[in-house]
């Protein structure tokens, strides 16, 4: 039973490493690199066209190589029993991380968490793109004082999540709280190219 304890101990301290990962990468390897290599050229597409998602070999040659990092180093500190456990328990919080952050995009909230995950993200994308690094927990950002509580969140109607406007482009009664939308639903070239170049350089989308 101590073996199963120490596993499941070993699993929860993979998914809270995770959520360090989560918040790390996304600020550093993301956003600080501003485009140069693929993490970040990949995130900032995403935040260019946010229906843009890297695709899932990406995602899996990402894991695998996370693996191939920490793997080794967590072996040499704790053995191969407590590293496999970490390892899953990691794995399994990042891909996690993917299914929930997309369907911040792509979902209506169900419950109180995804109704902050989901103000917290598009504070990230419309208002704020280098404060709220953290998707799934605010932890990290109050931690590093990045963490913006978010308020009404502006979206720009092209960018704005489809569970989040009506027929007609307004924002949904049930989330008029929470969101206001500007702007036209339509976007032609040159706008595309203004929403790359303001993705690039970390600004939020006029
Ligand atoms: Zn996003
Ligand atoms: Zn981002």
């Amino acid at each position: 039973m101590t073996i199963l304890r120490s596993r499941v101990a070993a699993a929860l301290v993979g998914a809270a490493s995770w959520t360090a990962a989560e918040y790390g990468l996304h600020r550093f390897a993301m956003h600080e690199m501003r485009g140069r290599g693929l993490p970040s050229v990949e995130h900032l597409k995403h935040h260019a066209d946010v229906t843009y998602f890297s695709p899932t070999s990406k995602k899996i040659a990402s894991a695998a190589a996370t693996t191939a990092v920490t793997f080794p180093v967590v072996l040499v500190v704790a053995g191969r029993r407590w590293a496999t456990a970490f390892t899953v328990g990691l794995i399994t919080m990042y891909f996690g991380y993917e299914v929930a952050h997309r369907r911040t995009h792509t979902h209506p909230p169900r419950n109180r968490y995804g109704r902050w995950a989901r103000r917290n993200h598009m504070h990230h994308h419309f208002g704020a793109p280098m404060r709220n690094f953290g998707v799934t927990t605010l932890v990290w950002d109050r931690l590093w004082g990045t963490y913006d509580e978010p308020g009404a969140v502006t979206i720009p109607r092209r960018m704005a999540p489809a569970w989040l406007l009506d027929d007609t482009g307004e924002i949904r009664a049930e989330f008029a709280d929470d969101y206001i939308a500007k702007g036209v639903r339509r976007s032609d070239a040159s706008q595309v190219e203004r929403d790359r170049a303001d993705a690039f350089d970390n600004v939020a989308p006029v």
